[in-house]
């Protein structure tokens, strides 16, 4: 087989996806030590040594991209346009391991190990000719911060494996980060610094996956929490649900959600397609995880699915077959319950654009019903700084909105080229001020809290820009 890359006299082989259970360290609960630089293994003199950059990608399909968004979206579309080729959305794309573990090996033992950085490469690396490994694994650190993207798989006969975390699986499962490995070899010694693009590997969901996730972390001004580790199922839906009108207990019955653990994919309930295909639902599903390892108080309730069969058509899901008719874009909720939602949605756009854009691209998974009687088939493209004002021009009822409206306001909160944009630690601060002065969650809730949060001066130009983007949305209202 022919090398798939070169760089100079570097000679690079073809990617392989590595067993689940070939994982020295198990790579599963409480399995991997931290990950240290260990230094350079004593290789000769530096004379006798070239100096290596690694970089490589995830592969990653999506159904929903080259739609306009900045990110997770390698360009394809515009060198496909400007060779005059028509353009499929799936094309297949790579994206830059952001931060994922990885381990450089050679005869004489690991090279460095350690988190590659934003751009998906190591740091500069002096190695003598030789034969080396560079595997890659779905464990993304940045900071003090962790993405572990695990899948679950059958144990194989006489091999240990590490047991999966989901509770009461019906049979038993193992778990593994996915590795990928890439042989190399360096023939010789140069002067200059040498930059290998090490090929994606095979695609997986949990390469998809890590592809979002590793963009999330890349966000500036991301909210996660320092000293916290996000655990994900790549391959494996909701752990467990038991059906209220039969009694029937599923385990791993829904495409996707996100909790303490986001799970998504392959749901034994029913005949559910994975959801690691649509990036915009990987990252509203990472938007609701970091919810809840935030302020786990917001999803609190569970939420008032569905919306009400008293609701005039447009402010209900009927419509809908490409999920469940539980909410959509336009469906008329309890505030906090569109809140849930649309923080998600607000969440997976700032993942896919750039802060400061004043049209940013969301794209949502489930059919739209617009006023033109139109069902609109997903991916439903919409700006998400917009204003659509959906419950006040459809069916406006006290302390009701909908996850459109929703989206709306808080990414007009965040994001955008007007001045005095908030923060995602004053965002929470206005949270926290709503839970500790149990305020109701609603719009006046709400408006009161950051009134609060910013020192109760109706002046206070950021509570201006709050209180604005609370009418501008519609999210606040006089019916
Ligand atoms: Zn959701």
């Amino acid at each position: 087989m022919p090398p798939s890359a070169t760089a100079g006299d570097i000679v690079v082989g073809d990617p392989i996806l590595l067993p689940p259970d070939s994982r020295e360290d198990g790579g599963g609960a409480g399995g991997s030590a931290p990950l240290e630089l260990q230094g350079t293994a004593p290789l000769g003199p530096a004379a006798e040594r070239t100096s290596i950059v690694l970089c490589t990608k995830w592969s990653g399909s999506f159904s929903d991209t080259h739609l306009g968004e900045d990110y997770v979206d390698e360009g394809h579309v515009e060198r496909l346009r400007a060779e005059g080729r028509a353009i499929d959305r799936w094309v297949r794309d790579p994206h830059p391991a952001r931060f994922a573990s990885a381990t450089v090996s050679g005869s004489a033992g690991a090279v460095w190990k350690g988190a590659l950085d934003i751009q998906g490469c190591t740091p500069t690396l002096s190695v003598a000719p030789g034969a080396y490994s560079f595997t890659v694994t779905t464990k993304l650190v940045s900071g003090t911060t962790t993405y572990d993207i695990y899948k679950v798989f059958e144990p194989t006969p006489g091999k240990s494996c590490t047991p999966t975390r989901i509770s009461n699986p019906p049979k038993r499962w193992c778990e593994s980060n996915d590795s990928v490995m890439t042989s190399f070899t360096v023939q010789n010694v140069t002067r200059d610094v040498r930059r290998v693009d090490v090929p994606a590997g095979p695609e997986t969901p949990s390469s998809r996956v890590a592809s979002v996730a590793g963009q999330v972390l890349a966000t500036p001004d991301r909210g996660l929490k320092s000293n916290d580790t996000y655990t994900i199922y790549a391959n494996s839906g909701c752990p467990y649900y038991k059906d209220p009108s039969t009694g029937v207990v599923w385990y791993n019955w829904d495409e996707a959600c996100g909790g303490s653990t986001a799970y998504f994919g392959l749901s034994q309930a029913a005949d559910h397609h994975d959801m690691t295909t649509v990036k915009y639902v990987i990252a509203h599903e990472l938007g609701h995880q970091m919810q809840t390892h935030q302020a786990s108080w917001m999803l609190s309730g569970g939420g008032d699915y569905p919306p009400a069969a008293s609701a005039p058509a447009a402010c209900k899901c009927d419509f809908v077959e490409a999920a469940n008719k539980l909410h959509c874009l336009q469906s008329r909720h309890a505030w906090w319950t569109a809140e849930i939602e649309g923080w998600a949605h607000f969440f997976a756009q700032r993942t896919f654009n750039e802060r400061t854009r004043d049209d940013p691209v969301f794209a949502y998974y489930k059919e739209v019903r617009t006023d033109d009687g139109i069902t609109h088939r997903p991916p439903f493209v919409t700006n998400a700084l917009t204003p659509v004002k959906w419950i006040p021009n459809h069916c406006p009822l006290a302390n009701k909105s909908s996850e459109w409206d929703l989206l709306v306001f808080l990414t007009a909160l965040h994001g955008g080229s007007a001045p005095n944009a908030l923060s995602m630690s004053e965002i929470f601060g206005v949270y926290e001020k709503l839970r500790s002065t149990s305020a109701p969650r609603t719009w006046s809730g709400m408006d009161g809290a950051a009134l609060a949060y910013f020192g109760n001066d109706p002046n206070h130009v950021k509570y201006k820009r709050f209180h604005e983007a609370g009418l501008a949305s519609g999210v606040g209202f006089s019916e």
